[in-house]
């Protein structure tokens, strides 16, 4: 059935706040054979979450709050949603009530999507989606470089039983799935339950910059520090959004102040371009403690940045 079109005559374009949700107004499929890159939701807050669960509602947030975006990055001289093919597969189904039946299904879902090679970008959900998700991209590339934005390690306990959204990474590094000295954290900060946290992570090959070692370095030095780690190795993007000050961000499950701005946060993010991105997430936004959806904005406009870096990275043919 074809769709009556009631715009008025002087109306030349279809305003942004009309239509379905989907991610910056991307068409909808399940069919990635064509397409460049996909945003794919997963509304999971069942990893342990430690203070305040309500991830789950993070991806149709961010899918909401994306619609007043334009659509071309000036910074990086693309128009990742016009200049590639870019579509909005929609969510993965994930059971609430078992983390290890829906590690599986992120995992066997992710391996098959990857068989395309279309790129991916998932909006959380809390950050123990990371680890099946890494593992599908490990799947395909073989050991990863990460990039995580983050201001906590993620790597805590020696105990490796228990998947939770705080230990994704020990659980990756368990697995060999992540090259070691070739996996950066940025924006670590905020009290600690063991003393030990930072060295143990350390200990897994993990570079830390601390948030007190990024304001003394700055922007352009910490994009050398990411680069000089991950090099031209097959690159997976985590960006939790707490990494982002809660004066900014509030819409987050374990907020820590004294974090990067809105601003740094996309200067970082613009600074990955022409980095081997073979995937990126970005997790835990909660919408439940946002305010005037500032957070699910900024993670929008991150998602759009991870988008642009992606697009122009090695392997699409969008931009230049
Ligand atoms: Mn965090
Ligand atoms: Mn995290």
């Amino acid at each position: 059935m074809s769709q009556q079109n009631h715009s008025t005559p002087f109306l030349q374009f279809t305003p942004s706040y009309t239509g379905i949700a989907t991610f910056m107004h991307t068409p909808h499929t399940q069919n990635l054979a064509d397409a460049d890159m996909a945003i794919v939701g997963i509304p999971f807050d069942s990893g342990n979450t430690s203070w305040r669960v309500g991830t789950r509602f993070g991806p149709r947030s961010i899918r909401k709050n994306s619609l007043q975006i334009w659509g071309y990055n000036r910074h990086l001289q693309i128009a990742p949603t016009r200049d590639l093919k870019t579509v909005d597969y929609g969510d993965i189904i994930c059971d609430p009530t078992r983390i290890d039946k829906t590690c599986e299904i992120i995992r066997s879902t992710v391996a098959q999507l990857l068989e395309t090679d279309c790129k991916l970008l998932f909006l959380g959900g809390d950050h123990s989606i990371s680890f099946p998700l890494i593992q599908a991209h490990a799947e395909k590339h073989g050991r990863l470089a990460v990039i995580h934005f983050d201001s906590h390690t993620d790597t805590d306990g020696s105990d490796i039983d228990g998947l939770d959204h705080g230990t994704p990474f020990r659980h990756a590094f368990a697995k060999g799935l992540i090259e070691p000295d070739a996996h950066i954290q940025v924006g670590i900060r905020g009290p600690l339950f063991d003393p030990n946290e930072y060295t143990e992570a350390q200990a897994l090959g993990i570079k830390i910059l601390t948030i007190e070692e990024c304001f003394e370095l700055g922007t352009t030095e910490i994009i050398r520090a990411i680069r000089d780690c991950v090099g031209d190795h097959p690159t997976y993007v985590t960006l939790d959004i707490d990494s982002i000050d809660p004066a900014y961000a509030p819409g987050t499950g374990t907020p820590e102040v004294g974090g990067f701005t809105s601003f740094q946060m996309l200067q970082l993010v613009r600074g990955l371009k022409g980095l081997n991105i073979i995937g990126c997430d970005l997790v835990e936004v909660n919408p439940l403690y946002d305010h005037g959806a500032i957070t699910s904005i900024l993670a929008a406009n991150l998602a759009f940045e991870l988008l642009s870096v992606m697009g122009k990275g090695k392997g699409l043919s969008g931009g230049s």
